[in-house]
């Protein structure tokens, strides 16, 4: 038996809507990306949504789309996919972290104040933050909001694990507290559309210019033109756009993905429950579970406790793997990869990153894990920590 750490889970529904497209006029963008579009906006309760290739390219656009330049700083979470910091790099802004939470990962607004205040004194505050609700969890967005409104930047909100998250009573994606939203469909994700990612605004003018970006910087709207049309046939290129469209195909996948969205979060917080019943014994730090704040459960990270257990992470994650349970890390900081270290960036900026990193361990969670896979990995942890017990 092997067990991964994530999975998607495809049903005979999915299977036929992607036929249909295949059977049909258009395979790329046709009827289905702007129906996959208008749905999730109204899952969202956002006015906008416009479907990409992928999240990496969603976040590339989200940043091009508040005019994110070579004189700008962008700040994001160092635990987080590369991609969070990389759609600032594309753009040729100055990428800097803020330290995480140790409760919840994600980034922490005491770090942010701190950095907030020390940057206004050296006359480099940024231009925009991104945040990322680690493994579905909303960051703190009400008091990321008023830091914005006091410090005067954009937020754009890297929501990859939060599909159908809720913070306040709203869902991730409504854009109550941010510029934009970028969700993912990569497979391992919530949802899947093989590939694919969404960007959610309430903002038109953001919007218009991501539908440009889109599609070359490509535009048939004579209101958009510099003089007239010279026909049917013509257009212009006004932006330096490029082509990161989702196709119908792969939008087909992830609409019928969405009828299953609530579904498939429901079990992930019954294994998330499930698991935080049968491992409290063990010298474990587990998720908090808040109701207050609803996680998609993208990933369920344990930490473990090093004060009280001589079992080390690496330990941990060669018995589970040679065991064939495929538990993974969620994440190497960014600011430790070999292309951010030449930036020079000091780990020690950051130690409840560094500390958490030390210790983290995603457990697999997915649709499709049935209760006696969690029991087989349950007494397989609980038999590695016998001697603490
Ligand atoms: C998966 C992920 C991405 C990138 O998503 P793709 O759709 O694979 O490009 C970006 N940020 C985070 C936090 C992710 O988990």
């Amino acid at each position: 038996m092997k067990i991964p750490y994530g999975k998607q889970s495809i049903s005979s529904e999915d299977i036929d809507s992607v036929v249909d497209v295949l059977k049909s006029d258009f395979l790329t963008q046709g009827p289905i990306v702007p129906e996959f579009e208008s749905q999730l906006a109204q899952y969202c309760e956002t006015p906008y949504a416009l479907a990409v290739a992928n999240a990496t390219m969603g976040l590339h656009l989200a940043c091009r789309a508040i005019n994110i330049g070579k004189n700008d700083r962008v700040w994001t979470s160092p635990n987080s996919f590369v991609a969070s910091a990389n759609c600032a790099l594309y753009c040729g802004a100055k990428i800097d972290f803020i330290d995480i939470d140790p409760n919840n990962y994600n980034l922490s607004v005491n770090a942010l104040t701190k950095q907030l205040t020390i940057a206004k004194e050296n006359n480099a505050l940024p231009t925009a933050i991104i945040v990322v609700h680690f493994a579905g969890f909303s960051c703190d967005m009400d008091e990321i909001y008023n830091l914005s409104q006091q410090y005067d930047f954009k937020i754009i909100e890297d929501a990859s694990h939060a599909i159908g998250s809720e913070y306040q009573g709203s869902k991730v994606g409504s854009c109550q507290f941010s510029d934009i939203t970028v969700f993912s469909f990569h497979p391992v994700k919530i949802i899947t559309a093989g590939e694919g990612g969404m960007i959610l605004t309430k903002d038109k003018a953001i919007y218009q210019s991501l539908q440009l970006l889109r599609n070359g910087g490509i535009t048939k709207e004579q209101s958009l033109m510099d003089g007239e049309s010279h026909g049917g046939w013509y257009y212009q290129q006004i932006d330096l756009g490029y082509n990161y469209r989702m196709t119908d195909i792969h939008a087909a996948l992830g609409l019928s993905q969405l009828n299953r969205l609530d579904k498939f979060i429901e079990k992930r917080q019954s294994i998330a429950e499930y698991y935080n019943q049968h491992l409290s014994r063990l010298p474990l730090q587990l998720p908090t579970i808040d109701s207050s704040r609803k996680s998609a459960w993208h990933l369920y990270v344990i930490l473990i406790k090093t004060d009280k257990t001589k079992i080390t992470r690496k330990h941990l994650y060669d018995t589970l793997h040679q065991k064939g349970i495929g538990v993974q890390v969620h994440y190497i900081p960014i600011y430790q990869q070999p292309y951010y270290q030449e930036m020079g960036f000091d780990p020690s900026d950051y130690p409840n990153c560094e500390q958490y990193y030390q210790t983290c361990l995603s457990l697999p969670i997915y649709v499709e894990l049935t209760q006696q896979h969690q029991d087989s990995i349950i007494n397989t942890l609980t038999e590695i920590f016998k001697e603490d017990l």
